[in-house]
């Protein structure tokens, strides 16, 4: 079955396979660049779906720094908000983990201003970007975990993979944070 979850206090963290220009969330997250212009991979998935308007909006959002997130309106998709972030390109050094931690924090907490209660998230920066799968997992669900532990908000945070084997990675990776912490 090509979904876990994982209960986080009184939020939930579900890994699913699938394609998240197609997610019910409220929110989704763009891996973004950044001029949060539509290119190639997640970001033109995302601007092809949502439609014409998205690129208009983002046009008036000044940019985006890497490890920083910005909000838009969802347009044609589902989701009623796109979170933009900017990954880090990898280039093996200390601060990638940074940048990267950092995305999926800033988003969260974007989320919760705008009082979002269910987030997508695709895995950042392991696409074009080229940050090594197994470690962006280990990060990217470290620092889901900890924003819910502290924060109790969203109610659900949801890891959309597109491929079998990143599905895989995830799901594995969560199952090792999991064991450590006993549950
Ligand atoms: P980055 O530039 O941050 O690396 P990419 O868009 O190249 O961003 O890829 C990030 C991840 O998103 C990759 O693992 C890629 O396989 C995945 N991906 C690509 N299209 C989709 C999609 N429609 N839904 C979910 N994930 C996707």
């Amino acid at each position: 079955m090509s979904q876990a979850s994982f209960k986080v206090g009184t939020s939930l963290l579900e890994i699913v396979r699938g394609d998240i220009t197609q997610q019910d969330t409220e929110a989704i997250v763009n891996a973004a660049n950044k001029r949060l212009a539509p290119g190639g991979g997640v970001a033109g998935a995302i601007h092809r779906a949502a439609g014409p308007e998205l690129w208009d909006e983002c046009q008036n959002l000044d940019g985006c720094e890497t490890g920083e997130a910005k909000i838009s309106a969802g347009y044609r998709l589902k989701a009623r908000h796109v979170v933009h972030t900017v990954g880090p390109v990898y280039n093996n050094t200390p601060q990638n983990a940074v940048d990267l931690e950092n995305c999926y924090l800033n988003s969260l907490r974007l989320a919760k201003e705008n009082g979002i209660r269910s987030i997508a998230f695709p895995a950042i920066s392991t696409g074009i970007f080229g940050y090594p799968l197994q470690e962006a997992a280990e990060i990217s669900l470290r620092a889901v975990i900890n924003f819910l532990q502290q924060n109790s908000s969203p109610d659900l945070v949801r890891f959309v993979l597109f491929g079998a084997n990143d599905f895989q990675v995830y799901e594995e990776t969560l199952q090792k944070i999991r064991d450590e912490k006993g549950n």
